[in-house]
């Protein structure tokens, strides 16, 4: 079938009135090639600039296009999605879709030849793990100009480590919009703990069939990125505001509590931290799973016995929220999650 469709092809752009029809439909749909991505509003236009320029005589009704887009997507969930329990307030629970990420791969494939081949190439190897970075964001769709808050929302996503980290390769996971978020028992936190475990098969693995080939497939969480605030939200970390400004770094505390320490005559306790306003990178002291883990066990600990303001002092000392649904206090997601290997917005980084 490839060999065949290779000849038919050679054999049509061979001929110059081919290529000059090629060239026609290529002026025809140039305005439109500039949108990242498709979505039924962009193939509307594609087509009626096809049909102003005589190539398609009878589009279909910008109504069908939306339809044939919808049951797409629709049968894509079907397809690629599992349902994962989210705990709500007032003893209710959300039927949340979770998208299997080797499930999803093997979809994708199967649609792309050329992405099956790339995964076989370059990100799965036989007998070994395959690394994925997981990526938290927060978005609202629509007018950036007037945004509305109601539609904002955490967006899950997954990429292979050894694809280049472009956004078109990152898989969709899961979303959490606000409205619903507000009843979610331990926030985005909580939520994480659920994505983590509704994606347990994809890092138990599962023998998947890409470009023709099967091949054992099991994930290993990498590393867990996004923006400070997004990940700071779903580890239940204090975030950049308070007395400890970055998990990453166990010596690192605020400008403010700086100036609080030498306000109480505490110099001397300083020599032991330093504040992001430092310039030299090598005094910065990175932390360790086992110190984060050793910090949050503490917090734990006083929450079990200490006062909620002595629980608090703890808190913002530590730089850690006490969340008991957050994905860091549950004991068989810390081989998987480990708190050292969150990144700092890879995507952005990568656009730089
Ligand atoms: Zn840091």
């Amino acid at each position: 079938m490839d060999s065949l469709q290779a000849l038919a092809m050679t054999e049509s752009t061979s001929s110059s009135s081919a290529r000059k029809r090629q060239r026609e439909i290529r002026d025809a749909v140039l305005p439109c090639l500039g949108h990242a991505g498709t979505n039924a509003g962009h193939v509307d236009r594609t087509l009626q600039r096809l049909h102003q320029a005589g190539i398609v005589e009878k589009p279909p009704s910008k109504g069908s296009v939306r339809h044939r887009d919808y049951r797409i997507r629709k049968d894509w969930l079907q397809e690629t999605t599992m349902t994962a329990t989210l705990p709500l307030t007032d003893d209710r629970e959300h039927q949340w879709p979770v998208v299997d990420v080797l499930k999803a791969t093997e979809a994708m494939a199967e649609a792309n030849p050329a992405y099956g081949k790339k995964l076989l190439e370059a990100v799965f190897r036989v007998g070994q793990e395959t690394s994925i970075i997981l990526y938290c964001d927060e978005a609202t769709p629509g007018n950036p100009l007037a945004s509305c808050v109601q539609r904002k929302a955490y967006l899950f996503y997954i990429g292979y480590k050894c694809m280049r980290p472009r956004p078109g390769s990152w898989i969709t996971v899961a979303a959490l919009p606000s409205n619903l978020l507000i009843d979610v028992i331990g926030g985005v936190a909580g939520a994480t703990t659920v994505l983590l475990r509704a994606l347990t098969p994809c890092w138990n693995g599962r023998t998947l069939l890409i470009a023709g080939q099967r091949i054992f497939c099991k994930l290993r969480l990498e590393a867990f990125s996004g923006d400070e605030a997004g990940l700071a939200a779903c580890l239940a970390a204090k975030g950049a505001s308070g007395r400890r400004p970055c998990w990453l770094c166990s010596n690192l505390i605020s400008k403010l509590c700086r100036d609080q320490l030498l306000e109480r005559g505490q110099a001397n306790v300083l020599n032991k931290f330093v504040t992001i306003d430092e310039a030299d990178k090598t005094k910065y002291s990175p932390a360790t799973d086992t110190s984060i883990y050793a910090a949050l066990d503490s917090l734990s600990a006083c929450a079990a016995v200490e006062t909620k303001g002595a629980l608090e002092d703890l808190s913002k000392n530590l730089g850690w929220r006490h969340e008991p649904r957050g994905p860091l206090a549950q004991p068989e997601l810390r081989s998987l999650l480990r708190p050292a290997a969150t990144v700092f917005d890879v995507l952005q980084l990568d656009a730089m």
